[in-house]
Protein backbone atom coordinates (compact mmCIF):
# COMPACT_ATOMS: atom_id res chain seq x y z
CA UNK A 1 0.00 0.00 0.00
CA UNK A 2 3.04 2.06 -0.47
CA UNK A 3 2.97 4.17 -3.57
CA UNK A 4 2.23 2.86 -6.57
CA UNK A 5 3.96 2.38 -10.17
CA UNK A 6 7.03 1.68 -8.56
CA UNK A 7 8.39 -2.15 -9.32
CA UNK A 8 9.75 -2.36 -6.08
CA UNK A 9 13.18 -4.25 -6.06
CA UNK A 10 12.45 -6.80 -3.19
CA UNK A 11 16.04 -8.04 -3.63
CA UNK A 12 17.68 -4.20 -2.27
CA UNK A 13 15.07 -4.77 0.14
CA UNK A 14 17.62 -5.96 2.27
CA UNK A 15 20.91 -3.79 1.17
CA UNK A 16 22.55 -2.10 3.98
CA UNK A 17 19.98 0.05 6.07
CA UNK A 18 22.17 3.08 6.52
CA UNK A 19 21.37 3.45 10.26
CA UNK A 20 22.81 0.70 11.64
CA UNK A 21 25.52 0.78 9.22
CA UNK A 22 26.73 3.68 10.65
CA UNK A 23 26.21 2.31 14.16
CA UNK A 24 23.91 4.38 15.61
CA UNK A 25 25.37 6.87 18.84
CA UNK A 26 23.41 7.86 21.50
CA UNK A 27 25.17 11.11 22.57
CA UNK A 28 25.61 12.01 26.02
CA UNK A 29 23.22 14.96 26.01
CA UNK A 30 20.17 14.80 27.93
CA UNK A 31 17.08 15.48 25.98
CA UNK A 32 13.81 17.68 27.21
CA UNK A 33 10.83 15.53 29.02
CA UNK A 34 7.85 15.20 26.93
CA UNK A 35 9.78 14.73 23.69
CA UNK A 36 9.15 12.37 20.84
CA UNK A 37 11.12 10.73 18.28
CA UNK A 38 9.38 8.15 15.89
CA UNK A 39 10.29 5.97 12.81
CA UNK A 40 7.74 4.19 10.79
CA UNK A 41 8.51 1.25 9.01
CA UNK A 42 5.96 -0.39 6.50
CA UNK A 43 2.68 0.45 4.46
CA UNK A 44 0.77 3.26 3.96
CA UNK A 45 -1.66 2.10 6.81
CA UNK A 46 1.92 1.98 9.17
CA UNK A 47 2.56 5.43 8.15
CA UNK A 48 -1.14 6.67 8.83
CA UNK A 49 -0.77 4.73 12.51
CA UNK A 50 2.30 6.84 13.10
CA UNK A 51 0.03 10.24 12.36
CA UNK A 52 -2.93 9.49 14.62
CA UNK A 53 -0.09 8.36 17.11
CA UNK A 54 1.99 11.84 16.54
CA UNK A 55 -1.62 13.32 17.36
CA UNK A 56 -2.07 11.36 20.94
CA UNK A 57 1.31 12.64 21.96
CA UNK A 58 0.55 16.50 20.60
CA UNK A 59 -2.49 16.57 22.30
CA UNK A 60 -0.95 15.66 25.34
CA UNK A 61 1.52 18.70 25.49
CA UNK A 62 4.38 16.45 23.89
CA UNK A 63 6.97 18.18 21.35
CA UNK A 64 8.17 16.44 18.35
CA UNK A 65 11.90 16.25 17.61
CA UNK A 66 13.21 15.23 14.50
CA UNK A 67 16.66 13.33 16.16
CA UNK A 68 16.84 10.16 18.34
CA UNK A 69 19.58 12.61 20.43
CA UNK A 70 17.26 15.08 21.31
CA UNK A 71 13.72 12.89 21.81
CA UNK A 72 13.06 11.42 25.96
CA UNK A 73 10.20 8.99 24.11
CA UNK A 74 11.55 6.76 20.92
CA UNK A 75 8.67 4.90 19.44
CA UNK A 76 9.61 2.97 16.57
CA UNK A 77 6.31 1.83 14.83
CA UNK A 78 7.28 -1.88 12.97
CA UNK A 79 6.23 -4.32 10.15
CA UNK A 80 6.56 -7.61 10.29
CA UNK A 81 5.00 -8.44 6.57
CA UNK A 82 8.68 -9.95 5.53
CA UNK A 83 11.36 -10.64 7.78
CA UNK A 84 13.79 -8.14 7.05
CA UNK A 85 11.30 -5.74 8.11
CA UNK A 86 10.71 -7.61 11.60
CA UNK A 87 14.63 -7.58 11.68
CA UNK A 88 15.54 -4.03 11.26
CA UNK A 89 13.90 -3.27 14.52
CA UNK A 90 15.98 -5.80 16.31
CA UNK A 91 19.03 -3.62 15.28
CA UNK A 92 17.60 -0.16 15.71
CA UNK A 93 17.00 -1.16 19.29
CA UNK A 94 20.49 -3.30 19.70
CA UNK A 95 21.76 0.79 19.83
CA UNK A 96 19.73 1.38 23.50
CA UNK A 97 21.63 -1.31 25.52
CA UNK A 98 21.86 -0.23 28.81
CA UNK A 99 24.90 2.49 29.12
CA UNK A 100 24.72 3.59 25.68
CA UNK A 101 23.41 7.06 26.65
CA UNK A 102 21.24 8.49 29.17
CA UNK A 103 17.87 6.67 29.69
CA UNK A 104 15.67 6.83 26.87
CA UNK A 105 11.79 5.43 26.69
CA UNK A 106 11.80 3.43 24.10
CA UNK A 107 8.65 1.88 22.82
CA UNK A 108 7.84 -0.64 19.89
CA UNK A 109 4.37 -0.29 18.46
CA UNK A 110 2.65 -1.99 15.04
CA UNK A 111 2.84 -5.00 14.14
CA UNK A 112 6.51 -6.91 15.31
CA UNK A 113 5.06 -5.66 18.85
CA UNK A 114 1.86 -7.51 18.24
CA UNK A 115 3.98 -10.70 16.82
CA UNK A 116 6.73 -10.67 19.78
CA UNK A 117 4.91 -9.45 22.49
CA UNK A 118 6.57 -9.73 25.97
CA UNK A 119 9.60 -11.17 23.94
CA UNK A 120 10.56 -7.88 23.25
CA UNK A 121 11.05 -7.42 27.04
CA UNK A 122 13.66 -10.36 27.09
CA UNK A 123 15.54 -9.21 24.08
CA UNK A 124 15.88 -6.31 24.60
CA UNK A 125 15.06 -5.18 28.57
CA UNK A 126 15.65 -1.10 28.18
CA UNK A 127 12.05 -1.26 26.33
CA UNK A 128 9.40 0.12 27.97
CA UNK A 129 6.80 0.18 25.94
CA UNK A 130 5.05 -2.53 23.27
CA UNK A 131 1.88 -1.88 22.13
CA UNK A 132 0.80 -3.37 19.16
CA UNK A 133 -1.50 -2.56 16.12
CA UNK A 134 -4.37 -3.45 17.15
CA UNK A 135 -4.60 -2.54 20.53
CA UNK A 136 -3.81 1.09 19.24
CA UNK A 137 -7.01 2.80 21.42
CA UNK A 138 -5.15 1.65 24.38
CA UNK A 139 -2.59 3.98 24.05
CA UNK A 140 -3.29 6.79 25.91
CA UNK A 141 -3.99 4.90 28.80
CA UNK A 142 -0.22 3.38 28.34
CA UNK A 143 1.67 6.63 27.77
CA UNK A 144 -0.31 7.70 31.19
CA UNK A 145 1.08 4.98 32.70
CA UNK A 146 4.47 5.65 31.59
CA UNK A 147 4.21 8.83 33.13
CA UNK A 148 3.19 7.34 36.18
CA UNK A 149 6.62 5.90 36.22
CA UNK A 150 5.45 2.76 35.32
CA UNK A 151 9.13 0.67 34.10
CA UNK A 152 6.60 -1.51 31.62
CA UNK A 153 3.97 -1.38 29.61
CA UNK A 154 2.43 -3.52 27.07
CA UNK A 155 -1.07 -3.49 25.07
CA UNK A 156 -1.49 -6.87 22.77
CA UNK A 157 -4.98 -7.65 22.71
CA UNK A 158 -6.70 -8.36 19.56
CA UNK A 159 -9.80 -9.40 20.58
CA UNK A 160 -10.92 -5.92 20.30
CA UNK A 161 -13.92 -4.51 18.25
CA UNK A 162 -12.41 -1.14 19.03
CA UNK A 163 -10.74 1.43 16.09
CA UNK A 164 -8.06 3.63 16.36
CA UNK A 165 -9.95 7.01 17.19
CA UNK A 166 -8.05 10.27 17.65
CA UNK A 167 -9.20 13.51 18.42
CA UNK A 168 -6.66 15.23 16.88
CA UNK A 169 -4.57 13.17 13.76
CA UNK A 170 -0.65 14.74 12.73
CA UNK A 171 -1.02 14.92 8.84
CA UNK A 172 2.84 15.04 7.26
CA UNK A 173 1.15 15.27 3.49
CA UNK A 174 -0.31 18.90 3.07
CA UNK A 175 -2.46 17.77 0.22
CA UNK A 176 -3.64 14.20 0.46
CA UNK A 177 -5.25 13.16 3.62
CA UNK A 178 -5.31 9.38 4.43
CA UNK A 179 -8.67 7.86 6.34
CA UNK A 180 -8.85 4.22 7.21
CA UNK A 181 -12.03 3.20 7.13
CA UNK A 182 -11.80 -0.72 8.33
CA UNK A 183 -8.59 -2.10 10.54
CA UNK A 184 -7.62 -5.71 10.65
CA UNK A 185 -8.48 -8.53 8.73
CA UNK A 186 -10.61 -12.03 8.57
CA UNK A 187 -9.12 -13.10 5.24
CA UNK A 188 -6.30 -15.98 5.73
CA UNK A 189 -4.27 -15.95 3.20
CA UNK A 190 -1.85 -18.28 4.22
CA UNK A 191 1.46 -16.53 3.80
CA UNK A 192 0.13 -13.29 5.60
CA UNK A 193 0.99 -12.21 9.15
CA UNK A 194 -1.95 -9.16 9.35
CA UNK A 195 -4.79 -11.28 10.44
CA UNK A 196 -2.59 -12.27 13.45
CA UNK A 197 -1.02 -9.04 14.10
CA UNK A 198 -3.83 -6.55 13.09
CA UNK A 199 -6.90 -9.02 14.15
CA UNK A 200 -9.92 -8.95 13.03
CA UNK A 201 -11.81 -6.30 10.51
CA UNK A 202 -13.06 -3.72 12.79
CA UNK A 203 -15.35 -1.01 10.06
CA UNK A 204 -15.68 2.98 11.33
CA UNK A 205 -19.13 3.82 10.98
CA UNK A 206 -20.18 5.85 7.89
CA UNK A 207 -21.14 9.36 9.65
CA UNK A 208 -17.95 9.73 11.21
CA UNK A 209 -15.94 8.92 8.46
CA UNK A 210 -18.21 11.60 6.59
CA UNK A 211 -17.85 14.01 9.87
CA UNK A 212 -13.49 13.61 9.29
CA UNK A 213 -14.03 14.07 5.60
CA UNK A 214 -15.71 17.30 5.67
CA UNK A 215 -13.12 18.34 8.50
CA UNK A 216 -10.08 17.61 6.36
CA UNK A 217 -11.90 19.87 3.21
CA UNK A 218 -12.74 22.53 5.84
CA UNK A 219 -8.99 22.04 6.70
CA UNK A 220 -7.65 22.69 3.36
CA UNK A 221 -7.36 18.80 1.95
CA UNK A 222 -8.55 18.14 -1.55
CA UNK A 223 -7.55 14.29 -1.77
CA UNK A 224 -8.78 11.71 0.31
CA UNK A 225 -7.23 8.25 0.25
CA UNK A 226 -9.94 5.66 2.32
CA UNK A 227 -7.11 2.90 3.52
CA UNK A 228 -7.72 -1.00 4.99
CA UNK A 229 -5.77 -4.24 4.63
CA UNK A 230 -9.02 -5.00 2.59
CA UNK A 231 -11.01 -1.82 2.22
CA UNK A 232 -13.53 -2.94 -0.12
CA UNK A 233 -14.63 -5.49 2.22
CA UNK A 234 -15.90 -2.33 4.35
CA UNK A 235 -19.17 -2.89 6.27
CA UNK A 236 -20.75 0.02 7.52
CA UNK A 237 -21.76 -0.91 11.55
CA UNK A 238 -24.37 1.63 11.67
CA UNK A 239 -27.93 1.61 10.89
CA UNK A 240 -26.97 2.98 7.41
CA UNK A 241 -25.58 0.35 6.22
CA UNK A 242 -23.44 2.33 3.51
CA UNK A 243 -22.00 -0.28 1.31
CA UNK A 244 -17.88 0.56 -0.09
CA UNK A 245 -19.27 1.97 -3.42
CA UNK A 246 -22.02 4.09 -1.88
CA UNK A 247 -19.11 5.28 0.56
CA UNK A 248 -17.03 6.42 -2.27
CA UNK A 249 -19.57 8.32 -3.87
CA UNK A 250 -20.46 10.17 -0.73
CA UNK A 251 -16.95 11.18 0.46
CA UNK A 252 -16.56 12.58 -3.45
CA UNK A 253 -19.94 14.69 -3.02
CA UNK A 254 -18.25 16.51 0.20
CA UNK A 255 -17.79 19.84 -0.81
CA UNK A 256 -13.95 20.64 -1.95
CA UNK A 257 -12.82 17.22 -2.28
CA UNK A 258 -11.38 16.77 -5.59
CA UNK A 259 -10.01 13.39 -5.74
CA UNK A 260 -10.92 10.07 -3.63
CA UNK A 261 -8.42 6.98 -3.74
CA UNK A 262 -8.85 3.83 -1.89
CA UNK A 263 -6.85 0.97 -1.66
CA UNK A 264 -6.31 -1.98 -1.21
CA UNK A 265 -9.00 -4.25 -2.59
CA UNK A 266 -9.47 -7.66 -2.21
CA UNK A 267 -10.66 -9.64 -5.58
CA UNK A 268 -13.28 -11.61 -3.91
CA UNK A 269 -15.33 -8.18 -2.65
CA UNK A 270 -14.77 -6.24 -5.38
CA UNK A 271 -17.87 -5.90 -7.04
CA UNK A 272 -19.84 -4.31 -10.31
CA UNK A 273 -20.75 -1.19 -8.06
CA UNK A 274 -17.33 -0.07 -7.62
CA UNK A 275 -16.22 0.19 -10.97
CA UNK A 276 -19.99 2.12 -11.77
CA UNK A 277 -18.79 4.67 -9.36
CA UNK A 278 -15.92 5.26 -10.86
CA UNK A 279 -17.08 5.47 -14.25
CA UNK A 280 -19.94 7.62 -12.74
CA UNK A 281 -18.21 10.22 -10.35
CA UNK A 282 -15.13 11.78 -11.77
CA UNK A 283 -13.83 12.79 -8.41
CA UNK A 284 -13.42 9.01 -7.72
CA UNK A 285 -9.67 8.63 -8.95
CA UNK A 286 -9.36 5.99 -12.14
CA UNK A 287 -7.26 3.75 -10.35
CA UNK A 288 -7.64 0.37 -8.78
CA UNK A 289 -4.84 -1.56 -6.48
CA UNK A 290 -6.36 -5.12 -6.87
CA UNK A 291 -3.49 -7.67 -5.83
CA UNK A 292 -3.25 -10.81 -7.45
CA UNK A 293 -0.51 -12.56 -6.20
CA UNK A 294 0.21 -15.48 -8.39
CA UNK A 295 -1.25 -16.61 -11.86
CA UNK A 296 -1.14 -20.04 -10.90
CA UNK A 297 -4.84 -21.32 -9.90
CA UNK A 298 -2.86 -23.83 -8.03
CA UNK A 299 -0.81 -21.60 -6.27
CA UNK A 300 -3.86 -19.47 -5.43
CA UNK A 301 -5.26 -22.51 -4.01
CA UNK A 302 -2.05 -23.36 -1.27
CA UNK A 303 -2.48 -19.19 -0.58
CA UNK A 304 -5.60 -19.52 0.65
CA UNK A 305 -6.58 -16.28 -1.95
CA UNK A 306 -10.19 -17.75 -2.03
CA UNK A 307 -10.32 -16.94 -6.45
CA UNK A 308 -8.95 -19.07 -9.48
CA UNK A 309 -7.23 -17.07 -11.70
CA UNK A 310 -9.76 -16.99 -14.29
CA UNK A 311 -12.23 -15.84 -11.60
CA UNK A 312 -9.68 -13.00 -11.25
CA UNK A 313 -9.19 -12.44 -14.50
CA UNK A 314 -13.43 -11.85 -14.79
CA UNK A 315 -12.88 -8.69 -12.25
CA UNK A 316 -10.32 -7.25 -14.59
CA UNK A 317 -12.28 -7.84 -17.78
CA UNK A 318 -15.39 -5.95 -15.46
CA UNK A 319 -12.87 -3.33 -14.88
CA UNK A 320 -12.01 -2.50 -18.45
CA UNK A 321 -15.15 -2.42 -19.51
CA UNK A 322 -15.85 0.61 -17.85
CA UNK A 323 -16.38 3.78 -20.03
CA UNK A 324 -13.61 5.65 -18.31
CA UNK A 325 -10.27 3.76 -18.60
CA UNK A 326 -8.95 2.39 -15.16
CA UNK A 327 -5.39 2.06 -14.43
CA UNK A 328 -5.09 -1.57 -12.56
CA UNK A 329 -1.75 -2.63 -10.02
CA UNK A 330 -1.12 -5.58 -8.49
CA UNK A 331 1.22 -6.89 -5.88
CA UNK A 332 3.21 -10.29 -6.61
CA UNK A 333 4.90 -13.11 -4.75
CA UNK A 334 7.31 -15.39 -6.13
CA UNK A 335 8.97 -18.31 -4.59
CA UNK A 336 6.14 -19.58 -2.57
CA UNK A 337 6.57 -22.85 -1.23
CA UNK A 338 6.28 -25.70 -4.14
CA UNK A 339 6.04 -23.07 -7.00
CA UNK A 340 7.12 -24.60 -9.94
CA UNK A 341 8.44 -23.25 -13.25
CA UNK A 342 4.97 -23.63 -15.07
CA UNK A 343 3.12 -21.72 -11.66
CA UNK A 344 5.94 -18.98 -12.49
CA UNK A 345 4.79 -19.04 -16.03
CA UNK A 346 1.55 -18.44 -15.31
CA UNK A 347 2.22 -15.37 -13.40
CA UNK A 348 4.20 -14.46 -16.65
CA UNK A 349 1.31 -15.13 -18.33
CA UNK A 350 -1.13 -13.20 -16.29
CA UNK A 351 1.08 -10.01 -16.72
CA UNK A 352 0.54 -10.49 -20.23
CA UNK A 353 -3.32 -10.84 -20.00
CA UNK A 354 -3.76 -7.92 -17.37
CA UNK A 355 -1.40 -5.22 -18.98
CA UNK A 356 -0.98 -3.99 -15.00
CA UNK A 357 0.17 -0.56 -15.07
CA UNK A 358 2.46 -1.03 -11.83
CA UNK A 359 3.37 -4.02 -9.49
CA UNK A 360 5.05 -4.39 -6.80
CA UNK A 361 6.72 -7.87 -6.62
CA UNK A 362 8.09 -9.60 -3.56
CA UNK A 363 10.30 -13.03 -2.83
CA UNK A 364 8.07 -15.32 -0.73
CA UNK A 365 9.20 -14.63 3.26
CA UNK A 366 8.43 -17.75 5.68
CA UNK A 367 6.18 -15.68 8.82
CA UNK A 368 5.19 -17.14 12.33
CA UNK A 369 1.93 -17.59 13.13
CA UNK A 370 0.75 -18.55 9.14
CA UNK A 371 -0.34 -21.97 7.83
CA UNK A 372 2.34 -21.84 5.19
CA UNK A 373 5.49 -21.23 7.54
CA UNK A 374 5.96 -24.74 7.31
CA UNK A 375 4.51 -25.79 3.95
CA UNK A 376 6.95 -28.81 1.87
CA UNK A 377 8.62 -27.38 -1.11
CA UNK A 378 10.41 -24.19 0.33
CA UNK A 379 12.46 -22.43 -2.77
CA UNK A 380 16.02 -21.30 -1.96
CA UNK A 381 16.63 -18.08 -1.93
CA UNK A 382 18.85 -17.79 -4.95
CA UNK A 383 15.79 -18.80 -7.09
CA UNK A 384 13.56 -16.80 -5.27
CA UNK A 385 15.36 -13.37 -6.87
CA UNK A 386 15.89 -14.84 -10.22
CA UNK A 387 12.04 -15.47 -9.99
CA UNK A 388 11.75 -11.77 -8.98
CA UNK A 389 14.29 -10.86 -11.65
CA UNK A 390 12.35 -12.38 -14.27
CA UNK A 391 8.58 -11.13 -13.29
CA UNK A 392 9.76 -7.42 -12.88
CA UNK A 393 12.05 -7.51 -16.03
CA UNK A 394 8.79 -8.74 -17.86
CA UNK A 395 6.67 -5.86 -16.06
CA UNK A 396 8.58 -2.91 -17.08
CA UNK A 397 8.52 -3.87 -20.35
CA UNK A 398 4.64 -4.01 -20.40
CA UNK A 399 4.80 -0.56 -18.11
CA UNK A 400 6.91 0.83 -20.39
CA UNK A 401 4.93 -0.19 -23.50
CA UNK A 402 1.41 1.19 -21.29
CA UNK A 403 2.99 4.62 -20.58
CA UNK A 404 4.56 5.45 -23.88
CA UNK A 405 1.04 4.97 -25.69
CA UNK A 406 0.40 8.22 -23.09
CA UNK A 407 2.80 10.55 -24.87
CA UNK A 408 0.74 12.90 -26.36
CA UNK A 409 -2.20 12.96 -24.06
CA UNK A 410 -3.08 15.36 -21.92
CA UNK A 411 -3.55 14.46 -17.72
CA UNK A 412 -4.64 16.52 -14.96
CA UNK A 413 -1.84 16.48 -12.15
CA UNK A 414 -2.14 17.55 -8.58
CA UNK A 415 1.38 18.63 -8.39
CA UNK A 416 3.19 17.70 -5.04
CA UNK A 417 6.79 18.30 -5.32
CA UNK A 418 9.50 20.12 -6.63
CA UNK A 419 12.67 19.21 -7.93
CA UNK A 420 15.90 20.72 -7.27
CA UNK A 421 16.14 22.26 -10.79
CA UNK A 422 13.88 25.36 -11.50
CA UNK A 423 10.58 25.01 -13.38
CA UNK A 424 10.76 21.09 -12.98
CA UNK A 425 7.62 20.11 -11.04
CA UNK A 426 5.89 16.48 -9.98
CA UNK A 427 2.69 15.48 -9.34
CA UNK A 428 0.16 12.22 -9.75
CA UNK A 429 -2.46 11.59 -12.31
CA UNK A 430 -5.87 10.53 -11.16
CA UNK A 431 -4.60 6.89 -12.42
CA UNK A 432 -1.74 7.78 -9.73
CA UNK A 433 1.07 7.51 -12.38
CA UNK A 434 3.80 10.56 -11.42
CA UNK A 435 4.19 12.82 -13.48
CA UNK A 436 7.15 15.30 -13.95
CA UNK A 437 6.48 18.65 -15.90
CA UNK A 438 8.27 21.67 -16.56
CA UNK A 439 6.27 24.76 -16.46
CA UNK A 440 7.21 28.65 -16.37
CA UNK A 441 5.41 28.98 -13.21
CA UNK A 442 6.97 29.11 -9.91
CA UNK A 443 4.34 28.48 -7.34
CA UNK A 444 2.46 25.31 -8.46
CA UNK A 445 2.76 23.06 -5.21
CA UNK A 446 -0.80 22.14 -4.19
CA UNK A 447 -2.42 23.24 -7.70
CA UNK A 448 -4.44 21.09 -9.91
CA UNK A 449 -2.96 21.63 -13.28
CA UNK A 450 -3.18 20.26 -17.00
CA UNK A 451 0.07 18.86 -18.31
CA UNK A 452 0.74 17.33 -21.84
CA UNK A 453 2.35 13.99 -21.63
CA UNK A 454 6.33 14.16 -24.38
CA UNK A 455 8.08 11.03 -22.61
CA UNK A 456 7.49 7.62 -21.11
CA UNK A 457 9.56 5.82 -18.29
CA UNK A 458 8.19 2.40 -17.09
CA UNK A 459 8.00 4.20 -13.42
CA UNK A 460 6.47 7.91 -14.34
CA UNK A 461 5.76 9.89 -17.55
CA UNK A 462 7.51 13.60 -18.64
CA UNK A 463 5.69 16.88 -20.20
CA UNK A 464 5.02 20.13 -20.23
CA UNK A 465 2.35 22.37 -18.20
CA UNK A 466 -0.23 23.69 -20.53
CA UNK A 467 -1.08 27.39 -19.62
N1 LIG B 1 -4.39 -6.87 2.20
C1 LIG B 1 -3.71 -6.71 0.99
C2 LIG B 1 -4.13 -7.82 0.03
O1 LIG B 1 -4.84 -8.69 0.36
O2 LIG B 1 -3.65 -7.78 -1.07
C3 LIG B 1 -2.21 -6.65 1.14
C4 LIG B 1 -1.59 -6.49 2.46
S1 LIG B 1 0.12 -6.77 2.61
C5 LIG B 1 0.52 -5.51 3.72
C6 LIG B 1 0.89 -6.20 1.16
C7 LIG B 1 1.51 -7.25 0.33
O3 LIG B 1 2.61 -7.86 0.99
C8 LIG B 1 0.63 -8.42 -0.04
O4 LIG B 1 -0.26 -8.11 -1.06
C9 LIG B 1 1.64 -9.46 -0.45
O5 LIG B 1 1.96 -9.33 -1.83
C10 LIG B 1 2.86 -9.10 0.38
N2 LIG B 1 3.11 -10.10 1.40
C11 LIG B 1 2.32 -10.41 2.45
N3 LIG B 1 2.86 -11.42 3.15
C12 LIG B 1 4.02 -11.76 2.52
C13 LIG B 1 5.01 -12.74 2.77
N4 LIG B 1 4.93 -13.58 3.78
N5 LIG B 1 6.07 -12.80 1.91
C14 LIG B 1 6.17 -11.95 0.86
N6 LIG B 1 5.26 -11.01 0.59
C15 LIG B 1 4.19 -10.92 1.42
FE1 LIG C 1 -2.97 -10.49 4.42
FE2 LIG C 1 -4.66 -11.74 2.81
FE3 LIG C 1 -5.60 -10.14 4.76
FE4 LIG C 1 -4.36 -9.10 2.62
S1 LIG C 1 -6.28 -10.26 2.61
S2 LIG C 1 -4.01 -8.58 4.78
S3 LIG C 1 -2.80 -10.60 2.18
S4 LIG C 1 -4.51 -12.05 5.02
Amino acid sequence: MAEQFDIRLDSLAGAADPLTERGLVISAAVPDENTFYIETFGCQMNAHDSEKVMGVLLGRGYRQVETIDAAKLVLYNTCSIREKAAQKVFSRLGAFRKGSGPEKIIGVLGCVAQQEGEEIFERSPWVRLVCGSASYSKLPDLISELEAGNRRVMGLDTDTDATFETEFTRRDNPFRAYLTIIEGCDKACSYCVVPHTRGPERSRASAAILVEVRRLADAGYSEIQLLGQTVNSYKDPSPRRMTFAELLVAVAAVPGIRRVRFTTSHPRDFGRDIVEAIDGVPEICNHVHLPVQSGSTRILREMLRTYTREEYLEKIAMIREARRSISITSDIIVGFPGETEEDLEDTLSLLDAVQYDGIFAFQYSPRPNTAAQHMPGAIPEEEKARRLARVIDHQREIQLARNESLVGKTFEALVDGESRRAGQWSGRCSSNRVLNFTSPRTDLLGEYVQVQVSRAGPNSLVGEHLI
